[in-house]
């Protein structure tokens, strides 16, 4: 379902949103018109000018206007109305009479589509698309759609079967020509969406530096078992193709995604739900190639891998696609951004050393960065916070009984199916979700509640529930209530024997949370990097961190002291002492002093 009838207003997503727009949002603006993207689109409309930034800057701008739509939609900000009315009279006007829009190519004087490689030229016009849509639904404005309908079309026009061949290098075109099929009803949109889809891995897009295996371009989508390359351009063909399966009802295509999501989640993909273990090609290493130390797992991959998983989701109804939603949105996205809201992690490493050195603005030893040369993930993620509420629900009716499904725990309000929710949880600090009926649909009606694979021992209204999707079907009156209570007591994780670099460690997990520890809740004489864990003695629920506004946990372990010599002919390591571990969740990590962390502590 859509995301007008979800309100979030407190608990703790509610604060996460109300610093989205509060802060990052408003910083995003400045710092747009401050990289110059902006002013790529002046001097675009003049037809004249310098251009600053990278080749794709127009899509920063395309994902800044998609989070300020949804973001009116939810909160009616009048500043954030003029500031999209602004922007988006400048993208109208830097757009040329046949439609073609992509201010850096137009300013440099090149050829368009000449080396779609690495242009970014469907790349940019997709987030445009994206944020047309957003722009209508969320605030009935159509200055953006004119443009996209416009640019769409040209793009029909020059692109398909009996036109260019050429494909963009990096995805995400596809996915946003269906969503622009769903607003307009324009088949041609979703024929050259699904034209895309088809026509990606047989090796034809050129480029200076990069194997076809960078782009998805070495296998076809309905043969690739498993997304290799770079992840936010893997997953972002992945959503496209997913949408087209559901708007072809292609059983086949849907099938290989399947196969490939559950390939990624097996071999592929970091605890934290991170995406993506090189640094080169910011790619997909082989199965199993999941280093915490050099993780890069980039904030927009794990975007990519929630807008996938809810893809899956909704095609299929399987709920570990929303189990999957639950750990990337907060292991893989959320600790891209400073719960200040202001400052960005573009890599996530689930290991940072002591003595770790600064080379590239990307590093998470430098701490969050307001902004980024590729600056890609800030908007990424504001777009993703302010259109959360699209994640809450489902409404696949069963045996045409009227029947909502929620799948996502926030504080606030459910209204689809005929019902009228009120949900009261501060779900991921707590794990008691309490929902009242304020309206339900007249007659039989079913209530469904996801119970995520974590949660053994759940319980709703005191009986025990299996994960999976936990159905009420009854007659439903105003004042009727659920409690669905799902455990968090802290668990360990062990890995797979097959992931080498995280053999005889262990991580620490409670609810969906996965939990790090820092060299600020260790102490100067005990450093991280020689921190083991012990077993033998429980873990337990530690108090709340008053600065972080989070749940910690309490372990035991000891700092053992190793020898100079790096292949000692014996194990020479000597434990020096025990020594109390105290985890903060992942996400919150590097918002009181940027230090050692670590996710995977050794346990001997
Ligand atoms: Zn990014």
């Amino acid at each position: 379902m859509g995301l007008e009838g979800v309100a979030i207003r407190g608990g703790f997503w509610g604060e996460r949103l109300a610093v989205n727009a509060a802060t990052s949002i408003p910083q995003g603006w400045e710092r747009l018109h401050a990289a110059g993207n902006v002013a790529n689109l002046e001097a675009a409309a003049r037809g004249e000018g310098e251009t600053r930034g990278e080749i794709f800057a127009d899509s920063d701008v395309y994902k800044w206007l998609e989070a300020a739509a949804w973001e009116i939609a939810r909160t009616g900000d009048e500043v954030l109305l003029r500031q999209q009315r602004e922007l988006t009279a400048k993208v109208a006007a830097a757009q040329e009479e046949d439609g073609y829009l992509h201010t850096i190519v137009r300013l440099r004087g090149m050829p368009r589509y000449t080396e779609l490689g690495w242009t970014h030229e469907h790349y940019c016009a997709g987030h445009l698309i994206q944020a047309a849509v957003a722009q209508r639904r969320g605030t009935g404005d159509t200055g953006l759609l004119d443009v996209a309908v416009r640019l769409a079309d040209h793009l029909v026009r020059t692109f398909g079967p009996r036109a260019s061949h050429a494909l963009d290098g990096h995805p995400v075109i596809e996915t946003a020509l269906v969503e622009l099929f769903r607003e307009t009803g324009t088949a041609a949109y979703l024929d050259l969406a699904a034209w895309f889809v088809d026509a990606r891995g047989r090796s034809t897009i050129g480029d200076h530096a990069r194997d076809a295996n960078y782009f998805s371009d070495r296998v076809p989508v309905r043969e690739t078992t498993t997304p290799e390359g770079h992840a936010v351009r893997a997953v972002y063909l992945a959503e496209g193709a997913a949408d087209v399966a559901v708007e072809r009802g292609d059983a086949d295509l849907l099938a290989a995604l399947e196969r490939q999501f559950a390939a990624m989640a097996a071999t592929k993909q970091y605890l934290t739900g991170g995406l993506g273990s090189r640094w080169e090609g910011e790619a997909f290493g082989d199965p199993y190639e999941l280093p915490s130390d050099r993780a890069y797992a980039e904030s927009c991959a794990a975007i990519g891998g929630v807008q996938w998983a809810q893809r899956m989701l909704l095609a299929t109804g399987d709920e570990s696609y929303a189990d999957q939603v639950e750990r990337m949105l907060l292991n893989g996205v959320l600790p891209g951004v400073s719960l200040a809201g202001g400052e960005y992690f573009y890599v996530n490493a689930l290991q940072v050393r002591g003595d770790a050195v600064p080379d590239d603005d990307r590093n998470p030893v430098n701490g969050r960065l307001g902004w980024f040369q590729t600056a890609c993930c800030p908007p990424n993620i504001m777009r993703t916070l302010s259109s959360l509420g699209a994640y809450v629900a489902t409404t696949a009716s069963v045996d045409d009984v009227p029947a909502l499904q929620l799948q996502q725990y926030v504080h606030g309000s459910v209204a689809a199916a005929g019902f009228a929710l009120d949900v009261e949880t501060d779900h991921p600090r707590d794990g008691r979700v309490l929902v009242r009926v304020r309206e339900a649909p007249e007659g039989e009606a079913e209530l469904g509640l996801r119970v995520p694979a974590w949660a053994v021992g759940a319980t709703l209204d005191g009986e025990p529930v299996e994960a999976g999707l936990a159905r009420i079907r009854r007659t439903w009156a105003p004042g009727d209530e659920v409690e669905l209570v799902l455990p968090f007591a802290p668990r360990v994780v062990h890995p797979n024997d097959r992931i080498d670099a995280l053999r005889g460690s262990v991580a620490i997990e409670a609810g969906p949370l996965v939990y790090a520890v820092e060299q600020v809740d260790l102490g100067d004489g005990a450093p991280v990097d020689d921190l083991r864990i012990d077993l033998d003695e429980p873990l337990l629920v530690g108090e709340s961190d008053a600065r972080l506004g989070v749940p910690t946990l309490l372990a035991s372990g000891r700092i053992h002291r190793h020898g100079p010599d790096p292949y000692p002919g014996a194990v020479d390591a000597v434990a020096a002492g025990p020594v109390a571990i105290r985890a903060v969740p992942y996400f919150a990590w590097a918002n009181r002093s940027v230090g050692a962390m670590r996710v995977w502590i050794p346990t001997d």
